[in-house]
């Protein structure tokens, strides 16, 4: 892929460091601080999705007869480089680290409390 200079990527580089059914803190936005449970990840654009959280309204057209429309709220993607994964263990936002299990196996690790998670 040939690099274009002065333009916006359009997708934020980070690579998506969590998974479906992780707990998250928002670092950025409206609902920083938050936490919330992951629903799902695009690693193709870098984003997720996390429970309740980041809700936007959508505005529906009726597509079937019978169908109403209207507004529905929905969570919307955010960028993955935007949360920080909750440690299970000590409850707190944490950058993660990798470690190796003694059988080769490649797990995540809690940096402050050194837990695999
Ligand atoms: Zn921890």
């Amino acid at each position: 892929m040939a690099l274009r200079i002065g333009t916006k990527p359009k997708v934020c580089k980070c690579k998506v460091h969590v998974k479906v059914g992780d707990r998250v803190i928002i670092l950025s936005g409206k609902d920083k601080g938050k936490k919330g449970k992951i629903l799902a990840v695009s690693r193709k654009e870098g984003k997720v999705i996390v429970e309740k959280l980041n809700v936007v309204t959508k505005h529906v057209k009726p597509t079937k007869v019978g169908q109403e429309g209207g507004r529905v709220k929905a969570e919307g993607a955010i960028y993955a480089c935007k949360v920080q994964l909750v440690c299970p263990e000590c409850g707190e936002g944490t950058r993660i680290a990798h470690t190796f299990l003694e059988d080769g196996t490649k797990k995540r690790m809690c940096k402050k409390c050194k837990k695999v998670i």
